[in-house]
């Protein structure tokens, strides 16, 4: 689409309000195709929280597509699609853990939107049924996350009528040849679980001269400049005031109660911040807000 409206951005960059503007024959084309393409772009709908809510899911040998809709008389209403490639170790994971990163992805996307909501899921691969069998691992870690949503789940099969368009959107993935080498998310996460190291009772009690509750529960940082301002320094320091902090009982707790916090952090100044807001919305005749 950007490359399409190059030559009309082109015609207009130093326009000139006293001359026309000069309309070739390619730039009618362009305009029309351009028209025909925003025109047949798919329609999103709100969330309607009544109606019955599905979110299809499927994976590909080189990415994941998730696609969530509604029903509402008979209409079925596309909420949002989602797409999203494979990279580094990923591409070598077994269909089945493909499969499920594919929900486990679509749900953390969708969370603002479906967490306090019921919905069914329907995914292709069949084993994904039964969801409370025990696995290891990341698979584990995906599961107990979505196991305190309120969903239905069921098998469905490929050729389902709206299978195709997850199975696509798993597919609208580019470069699946491209590995990444850094590390994934995933296996990051694991990273930081065992990267524990022993402190010993003289770094014990160093670290906890600057992390308590009269100097304060700060965090990492912090706590790792009031050491070395103070000239204490010891192998692995920052490893070690990690662990410290991560064991640290108050700063668990405080961990866990702090609420989730769903808002960009706006940090540099005079920055713009659009907002809108809308209200009495009425339903025209063909249902569309
Ligand atoms: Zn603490």
């Amino acid at each position: 689409m950007n490359d399409l409206l190059q030559p009309l951005r082109n015609m207009v960059e130093r326009y000139d309000k006293h001359k026309r503007l000069e309309w070739t024959q390619e730039l009618i084309t362009i305009y029309e195709e351009s028209r025909r393409i925003i025109a047949d772009c798919q329609q999103l709908f709100l969330m309607d929280e009544n109606a019955r809510i599905t979110l299809q899911t499927d994976a590909s040998d080189f990415g994941t597509g998730g696609y969530l809709f509604q029903k509402v008389d008979n209409m079925v209403q596309v909420i949002m699609c989602i797409s999203k490639a494979l990279v580094g170790a990923q591409l070598r994971w077994s269909v089945r853990e493909k499969e499920c990163y594919g929900i486990f992805y679509c749900f953390k996307v969708l969370e603002d939107m479906l967490k306090h909501v019921k919905f069914h899921l329907k995914t292709d691969h069949k084993n994904l049924v039964y969801i409370n069998c025990a696995l290891t691992g990341k698979v584990a870690r995906w599961k107990l996350y979505m196991q305190d949503w309120n969903f239905t789940v069921s098998w469905v099969e490929g050729q389902e009528e709206h299978q195709q368009v997850p199975d696509k959107l798993s597919r609208l993935v580019s470069n699946p040849e491209e590995t990444e080498t850094s590390i994934d998310t995933e296996t990051a996460v694991l990273a930081v679980a065992v990267a524990q190291v022993a402190i010993s009772d003289a770094e014990y009690a160093i670290i906890s001269s600057q992390h308590n509750a009269i100097r304060g529960h700060s965090g990492v940082d912090v706590t790792l400049n009031r050491l070395r301002n103070g000239g204490y320094t010891f192998p692995n320091l920052e490893l070690k005031v990690r662990t410290f902090i991560r064991k640290c009982p108050l700063c668990q707790l405080t961990s866990q109660i702090k609420s989730l916090v769903k808002a960009q952090n706006f940090t540099t100044a005079f920055q713009v911040i659009c907002a809108d807001h809308f209200r009495n919305t009425r339903k025209d005749t063909s249902t569309h807000w």
